[in-house]
């Protein structure tokens, strides 16, 4: 098993892709005489994209992908069709949610335009299907299943919820009182300054299964008033669900991080983060098409460049982290400070590039995956 981790360890950061269906009126149109998205190869790890009709791309942008006429290659640990099940994603990632129940601090992202199925993924589709649910009530399932396991061996675990949405530079506490205006500030806290803490946050120490549905429809319910007063916020803002896990094991005395201590020692990491326990973030990122500067002006213009760099920020740290630069610009954007201790260092990042299949979204589907091929 400790072998296994450190396998894994070498390559902390995965990138699927996951390009959704055709949905209702959109088959209609889509005839495939524009734009082929294609499956090559029989692991899943290819996805070639085609534009057949009319080309205007910025030629110096595309070396990133490898060009052959108009066809893009992409290369990524896993790309799941449209045909792809919820089950068999959350197949690919069950290791991942297993991690953090054994000490790692794990971040998964779901990243793409607006429309292109993140919500889908991380969430579900809110049908009370069991069969559409998403990552992040599967990852909850699967944890308090496996500790259940583990109680007669002695383990006893504890977890923190929280929930929280960055939308222009600014926190909003999904667990909170919406009534109330509570501002919300980063800080480092705890033992050698190593805890990220957001100052006033609700943070709700839970139990089991059943209490966490409840924090998600009360974070959901909370979403939904904040829409309603600004009806873009979801697609512009970045929703941040953290599970914090500790473990236990009352007959022997481990602790769930003694397995990441372990392989600390053998990897000889310089970049680790003292803390005893591990923490699951799943992110539903806001929507990566870049909003237009020109138009809007002052509070307005703000707020848009607030949220391009958001996005932005999180691809130059991800980049940082992969060319282990000695400076890894965290602090640059709110998301990346809140996660900075879930990023790099032993801890484990998955980033979900969402797509969609819509001709017309060739141009935002090739920025999308572009940005994918750079941080993997
Ligand atoms: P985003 O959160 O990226 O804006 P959504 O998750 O809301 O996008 O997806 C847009 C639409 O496509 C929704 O109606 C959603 O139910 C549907 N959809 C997305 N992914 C899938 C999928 N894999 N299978 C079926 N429908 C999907
Ligand atoms: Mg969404």
């Amino acid at each position: 098993k400790l072998h296994n981790s450190i396998q894994e360890l070498k390559g902390n950061i995965r990138v699927f892709c996951r390009v959704r269906p055709l949905i209702g009126d959109e088959t209609l149109g889509n005839d495939g005489s524009l734009q082929h998205m294609s499956f090559p190869d029989i692991e899943g790890k290819i996805l070639e994209l085609e534009k057949i009709g009319d080309v205007s791309l910025n030629e110096s942008t595309i070396s990133a992908a490898r060009r052959a006429n108009n066809k893009y290659e992409f290369n990524f640990d896993k790309v799941f069709q449209p045909t792809s099940t919820q089950a068999e994603v959350f197949e690919e990632i069950s290791q991942l949610i297993q991690s953090a129940l054994d000490g790692y601090n794990v971040c998964i992202f779901a990243y793409g335009q607006t429309g292109s199925g993140k919500t889908y993924t991380m969430e579900g589709p809110n049908t009370g299907d069991p069969e559409t649910i998403g990552m992040i009530p599967r990852a909850v399932m699967q944890i308090f299943d496996t500790i259940r396991g583990l109680e007669d061996n002695g383990w006893q675990y504890q977890f923190e919820a929280s929930f929280l949405e960055i939308y222009n530079e600014t926190i909003r506490d999904l667990l909170g009182n919406l009534k109330e205006e509570v501002k919300h500030e980063i800080k480092l806290a705890g033992q050698g300054n190593n805890e990220v803490v957001v100052t006033n946050l609700t943070v709700v120490p839970v139990t089991t299964e059943k209490q966490i549905h409840a924090l998600l429809k009360t974070a959901a319910q909370n979403r939904a008033v904040a829409e309603t007063k600004c009806n873009e916020r979801s697609s512009r803002s970045h929703s941040v669900f953290r599970l914090k896990i500790t473990g236990s094991n009352e007959f022997t005395g481990e602790k769930c991080q003694d397995l990441k201590e372990s392989c600390r020692s053998i990897l000889e990491q310089d970049h680790v983060y003292p803390d005893s326990s591990g923490t699951l973030n799943l992110v539903d990122l806001a929507g990566s098409e870049r909003l237009k500067e020109s138009g809007s002006e002052g509070q307005r213009l703000k707020e848009t460049q607030n949220i391009n760099k958001s996005l932005s920020n999180l691809g130059i740290v991800i980049l940082a982290l992969a060319n282990k630069d000695s400076h890894i610009p965290y602090r640059n954007s709110k998301l990346t400070y809140l996660l900075q201790n879930s990023l790099g260092g032993n801890s484990k990042t998955l980033m979900f590039v969402n797509v969609s299949p819509k001709e017309d979204n060739f141009q935002e589907t090739l920025n999308s995956l572009r940005f994918a091929t750079k941080v993997n």
